[in-house]
């Protein structure tokens, strides 16, 4: 698919009050994963702020996307965690928040979980990565970086990461680098696909 309109819809600090009229995709992951850096290459145009103040925010931004092979769906730039910015008990709230938006099947299609390649496993992904699993959000890991390491890394990567949690062997993986377009394409296929089974979904209700 193509991405043909993105347009930004809001900011929201309450998950509970984002909009619900659209599946959402959601993209989430550690301060500076490259997580701006892989939306803005997934939508082909800049819509998310590169390089911002790890931890700055804690708000879930809201985008409308128009493509030329599914019907209009919402991407959500998920606030980057793994930085203790703020109070911790604020931060928990949203945190907590944020994963009830995650585990609503009505509210999000799917999650791309951020990770680069480029770093050692982190408690803060590990974490995140067994909760998807534990409930069962559907999810596609996208390695992040991919042109800073050698070609066996991610493989590497993801085969520690089976010893660390209980990997599931039916969740995509994707290699990604957004300063060489790598796994782009894969990700829009994985997206259109998961955006096809949210309709159907809805269909059957
Ligand atoms: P965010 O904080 O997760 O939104 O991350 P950004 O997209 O702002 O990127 C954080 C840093 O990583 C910036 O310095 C980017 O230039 C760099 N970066 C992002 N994606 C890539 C990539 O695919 N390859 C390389 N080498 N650097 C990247």
């Amino acid at each position: 698919m193509r991405i043909v309109q993105a347009r930004f819809v809001g900011a929201f600090m309450d998950p509970a009050k984002c909009p619900a009229d659209r599946p959402a995709i959601a993209f989430t992951g550690r301060s500076n994963v490259g997580k701006s850096s892989l939306v803005n290459r997934f939508c082909n145009r800049v819509i998310a702020r590169t390089s911002k103040t790890p931890g700055r925010t804690r708000q879930l931004v809201y985008f409308d996307l128009e493509s030329d092979r599914t019907k209009p769906f919402y991407l959500v730039d998920l606030p980057g965690y793994g930085y203790a910015a703020g109070p911790e008990a604020e931060r928990k709230a949203f945190t907590r928040a944020a994963r009830k938006l995650l585990a609503d099947p009505a509210r999000r299609a799917a999650v791309v979980q951020l990770v680069d390649v480029s770093v050692p496993w982190q408690d803060s992904d590990l974490e995140m990565i067994e909760w998807l699993l534990e409930d069962d959000v559907p999810f596609v890991l996208a390695l992040t970086k991919c042109d800073r390491v050698n070609r066996s890394a991610p493989a590497r990567k993801l085969a520690e990461l089976r010893t660390l949690v209980s990997w599931r062997e039916d969740v995509d993986v994707i290699a990604t680098s957004a300063k060489d377009n790598e796994g782009i394409v894969p990700l829009r296929k994985w997206a259109e696909g998961v955006l096809a089974e949210a309709q159907r979904a809805t269909r059957k209700e």
